[in-house]
């Protein structure tokens, strides 16, 4: 027999209640008023808006799923996703921070840390005080993070870290990172272990900036290790758990990656919905051609498709149910629409559609990073595909 491939019955309520609604609105007010002026401003230059993340901070938004004991704002993956969407309409470049800034460094420190660290780190990170980074991938180790080159050795009461971690999203400007470095042998299992390292720690450093696509306002760089000594008080979990927290920080992480597509999709729909209907040519709406309503119904119906499934996963994440699955479907189907979406605004648009005077050329191009951070498309197939035959 075939094992049962969805995870039926489940109950999922699709309202949303009062809370998640007024979360949601303020997160668009907060796009709208402080991030939608200066989007192609910073774009151009790159410049990662740090004053922007602090103000998130003081929303709630920088800790929204942390507790309300730890200094966050208390709340669930739904308000979670709601908030990332919200920003990642507007901008995908401070919906990608806000998502590393989240689930990444601060979700590990949230799932791993012991309680001594979580009352150290978290009210800072959760507060937008201090911005966080997380650091797996290596210049060689993508996909294969597992292969990890960076090490961290034991020496008395101290490690010493070496090696450098590479695309890593505020691998400048983070006050704190969490580290996963291997303590094993090459290839052996178990071989690697997850630190935080605050920022001023002697031998760590940020590196070269990259020069980016899409998601420019968001910092992605170097973190280089040079004997950088820290003390075993600031190991996360056991000696030899790093990579496999890393896979659950991960599953919780592509929630926030689906939302960041989702939300992504539905500034490129928005916008090409209003100018398919401003826009003439042949004495009518370009709207009022098939070719191009049928696009955006096309948009629309895999919009709600890729929703549903991101708020599916983070219900089940809320619930603490199995989501490996689901959150790699999510993320998966999420980001694929995101670019599909982003390329037919940009056709909707025609020529005024590849420049930089509309959106969503810009829709277009952060859109792509969706495919590709957190786990390529490729590797989420793999992921579902084996929990889709283990049953
Ligand atoms: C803007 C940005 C921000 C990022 N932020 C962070 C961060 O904060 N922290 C962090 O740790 N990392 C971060 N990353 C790194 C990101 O997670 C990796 O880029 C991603 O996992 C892919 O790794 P790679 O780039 O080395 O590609 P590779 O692993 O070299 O993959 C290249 C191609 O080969 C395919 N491929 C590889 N293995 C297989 C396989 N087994 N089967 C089929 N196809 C395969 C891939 O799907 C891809 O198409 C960021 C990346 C970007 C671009």
């Amino acid at each position: 027999m075939l094992p049962f491939l969805f995870n039926r019955p489940y109950h999922m309520d699709f309202e949303l209640d009062e809370v998640s609604l007024q979360v949601a609105s303020m997160a668009r007010d907060f796009a709208q008023q402080h991030i939608r002026p200066h989007v192609m401003e910073w774009d151009e230059v790159q410049h990662f808006p740090i004053d922007i993340m602090h103000a998130m901070g003081k929303l709630g938004l920088m800790g929204v799923v942390v507790p309300e004991e730890y200094g966050g704002a208390g709340m669930g993956y739904i308000e979670y996703i709601l908030v990332i969407e919200e920003i990642a309409k507007v901008c995908g470049s401070i919906g990608l921070s806000l998502a590393a800034h989240n689930s990444l460094c601060t979700g590990h420190i949230l799932a791993f840390g012991n309680e001594e660290q979580k009352k150290a780190y978290l009210p800072k990170l959760a507060t937008g005080e201090w911005i966080g980074s997380w650091g797996l991938t290596e210049a060689n180790t993508g996909s294969d993070a597992a292969n990890m080159q960076c090490t961290a050795v034991k020496k008395n009461d101290e490690w010493i870290l070496n090696g450098t971690k590479n695309w890593i999203t505020h691998g400048i400007s983070s006050n704190i990172t969490v580290v996963v470095a291997r303590t094993g042998a090459p290839r052996e299992r178990n071989n690697a272990t997850a630190f935080v390292v605050p920022r001023g720690t002697s031998g760590f450093t940020g590196g070269k900036k990259e020069n980016k696509l899409g998601m420019r306002a968001s910092e992605t760089a170097e973190m280089i290790f040079d004997n950088c000594r820290i003390p075993d008080s600031y190991r996360l979990g056991n000696v030899g758990d790093g990579f496999k927290q890393s896979l659950k920080v991960l599953d919780g992480g592509r929630i926030s990656i689906a939302a960041l597509g989702v939300g992504i999709a539905k500034g490129a729909y928005e916008a090409a919905v209003k100018y398919s209907k401003e826009r003439h040519q042949f004495d009518k709406p370009i709207s009022s051609f098939q070719a191009i309503s049928f696009k955006l119904a096309d948009m629309a119906t895999e919009i709600m498709a890729a929703d549903l499934l991101t708020l599916q996963a983070g219900y089940r994440k809320n619930k603490g149910l199995p989501m490996t699955k689901e959150s790699a479907m999510a993320k998966y189907y999420s980001s694929e629409i995101a670019v599909k979406t982003a390329t037919d605004a940009v056709q909707i648009f025609g020529g005024y559609g590849y420049t930089k005077d509309f959106p969503v050329e810009k829709y277009y191009r952060d859109s792509k990073l969706c495919t590709i951070g957190e786990g390529t498309s490729e590797i989420q197939k793999i992921v579902i595909a084996r929990e889709v035959l283990i049953g």
